[in-house]
């Protein structure tokens, strides 16, 4: 049932009563999820686009700094560079004239990048990490690991980066065995589903991915892959391939249909890759997937991870750069029109896929939740997924709900987190942010409003 306008009125009706249930299931103050990141400077940041772009070169340097005083001149450096700066942010940069102070507004702005990076990042190492992930667990919600750590440009770094990789998979399923069972989280219709899940990027498994010669990265990415595969398979854990930027997709999906079609993965691992519904021809790549699918008997399932896509920004300058036409929708309820779309379409083509719907906007999720139902879906036959960090409040809803919901856990050190951090930042601070515009108190009937 891809098209439900015959059942349209009884889809929105579903979609505002399980939107509205999850909402009253947030805590009290978590209308707000905004105060999961450092509220002052997201508001200060959302409403002052010149501040917001200092901010974020702040961000960008700060693990370069090597001193406190070092840290606290850029900040005031930045600052200088917007116009009327709101009091507290001119406060500060009349401290920064003096090195004692400059000292003190160092440790303060220090701890303020580092406060807000552990928000995201759930530890330094996977061992580190293991006391967030089991209080997770605990909570009702499953994870998967991401291995902080881009821009690989040495041979020598795509081999550290996959054995950071297999280091986690064992460190993981050591511990994770001795977790108690939780059947939401390791069960559906297909069966069992690993609790061990690891988030792989391809453009870290080799520096030669470029789009002028993909086969070279393809190839090179792929030796490194096919061992983590393997490893994952004897342990019976998951791997999900990550989406990075358009320059890359399609090298990615090649590599990721290819590899899992050998022989030698045929029954396993469980393996999983992302849609990304703000680009403008996923509706074309989503076929391609599902009919990769329906041509091969692969078990388990291959997991769809739907998105919208956190390179908008990135993809539109790059267009406008080069004068191509924008590879993404420019009109957010565009974007959130084909999500819908693609998610239909993901649940209609179980079971030959598993479906996960990243996402923090209600909508998306209560639309997803209710189109299931309506076909006669189970709960359990739809994973939600959420960021760490960013969809805390929503993933214990889920979970107190009876979902199988996964919080996308970040690991690694603050250099390596940067680049994470500023996706996330840039994406909240935007107007077209739903966390932003309920953090602003719109109305629930809005928010869940169709697109
Ligand atoms: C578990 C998990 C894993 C993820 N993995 C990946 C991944 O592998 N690759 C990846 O790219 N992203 C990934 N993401 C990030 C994801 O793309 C962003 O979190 C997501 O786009 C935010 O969307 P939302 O539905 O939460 O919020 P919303 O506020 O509903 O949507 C925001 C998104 O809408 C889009 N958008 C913003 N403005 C416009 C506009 N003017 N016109 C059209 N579209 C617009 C952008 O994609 C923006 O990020 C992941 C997210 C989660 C939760």
């Amino acid at each position: 049932m891809s098209d439900p306008s015959a059942d349209g009125d009884a889809l929105e009706r579903a979609i505002r009563d399980i939107g509205g249930d999850l909402a009253s299931g947030f805590p009290s103050n978590a209308r707000h999820p905004l105060r999961a990141l450092d509220a002052r400077a997201m508001d200060l940041a959302s409403s002052d686009q010149e501040l917001k772009a200092a901010l974020f070169r702040f961000v960008d340097v700060t693990p370069a700094c090597r001193s406190l005083d070092d840290l606290a001149r850029h900040l005031r450096e930045f600052l200088r560079e917007v116009p009327d700066a709101p009091p507290p942010l001119a406060a500060a940069m009349r401290m920064a004239d003096n090195r004692a102070a400059r000292t003190a507004l160092g440790a303060a702005a220090a701890a303020g990048v580092r406060h807000m990076a552990h928000r995201f990042i759930v530890g330094e190492t996977p061992a580190s990490a293991l006391g967030v992930l089991r209080e997770l667990w605990n909570r009702g919600v499953a994870s998967s690991v991401d291995l902080l750590g881009e821009a690989t440009v040495t041979q020598t770094e795509a081999d550290r980066y996959a054995a950071r990789c297999d280091e986690a998979l064992v460190e993981l399923a050591r511990a994770e065995a001795g977790w108690p069972g939780r059947d939401v989280l390791e069960r559906d219709s297909v069966g069992p589903i690993p609790r061990t899940n690891v988030s792989v990027k391809i453009s870290a498994l080799t520096p030669l991915l470029r789009p002028d010669a993909p086969e070279r990265g393809r190839r090179d990415a792929a030796e490194r892959l096919r061992p983590l595969l393997r490893h994952a398979a004897e342990l019976g854990a998951h791997i999900h391939i990550d989406m990075e930027s358009l320059d890359s997709r399609e090298a990615v999906l090649d590599l990721v249909l290819e590899v899992l079609s050998e022989d030698e993965f045929s029954t396993g691992p469980s393996a999983g890759l992302v849609l990304q519904a703000y680009l403008r021809d996923s509706p074309e790549q989503l076929s391609r997937v599902l009919e990769w699918a329906r041509g091969c008997d692969r078990t388990p399932p291959l997991t769809v991870r739907l998105v919208k896509g956190a390179y908008w920004d990135h993809e539109l300058v790059q267009a406008t750069q080069h004068g191509w036409p924008t590879p993404v929708f420019e009109v957010k309820a565009e974007c959130d029109r084909n999500f819908e779309l693609l998610t239909r379409r993901l649940l209609d083509a179980r079971p030959r896929v598993r479906v996960a719907v990243a996402s923090h906007n209600l909508r998306s999720v209560a639309h997803a939740i209710a189109y299931n139902r309506l076909i006669g879906g189970q709960d359990r036959d739809l994973e939600l997924q959420v960021l760490r960090g960013l969809g805390d409040q929503l993933a214990d809803a889920l979970a107190s709900r009876g979902f199988r919901v996964r919080a996308y856990c970040p690991v690694g050190d603050l250099v390596a987190g940067m680049a994470y951090l500023v996706r996330r930042l840039l994406e909240n601070t935007s107007n077209e942010s739903f966390i932003l515009r309920m953090s602003e108190g719109e109305d629930l009937e809005a928010l869940l409003a169709p697109p």
